[in-house]
């Protein structure tokens, strides 16, 4: 499991769009505080086209490969979240 996250990384955006794009069929947990978090895969688009430059990191985002490694993460840390609708 991965994290990217701008507040600890100041690269963590660059490094987040290049694991989107090694890791397309993977999945990634996109917080939107830190009990909530939305589970998108790596092609989601809701993350591409923005205009430049933009800081894909600023909310917290968790990635792996397995769907269940990330969902037994969510489900220790008591973290509310939510399937995104356009991709899975
Ligand atoms: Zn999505």
């Amino acid at each position: 499991m991965l994290e990217f996250w701008s507040r600890l990384d100041p690269d963590a955006s660059d490094k987040f769009e290049k694991w989107m794009d090694g890791h397309q069929t993977g999945y990634y947990l996109s917080f939107r505080g830190p009990g909530e978090a939305m589970l998108h895969r790596g092609y989601c688009g809701h993350m591409k086209g923005w205009s430049r430059p933009v800081d894909l990191a600023k909310n917290r985002k968790l990635c792996s490969d397995s769907r269940s490694e990330l969902e037994a993460w969510a489900t220790e840390h008591h973290l509310r979240w939510k399937r995104c609708s356009d991709c899975i």
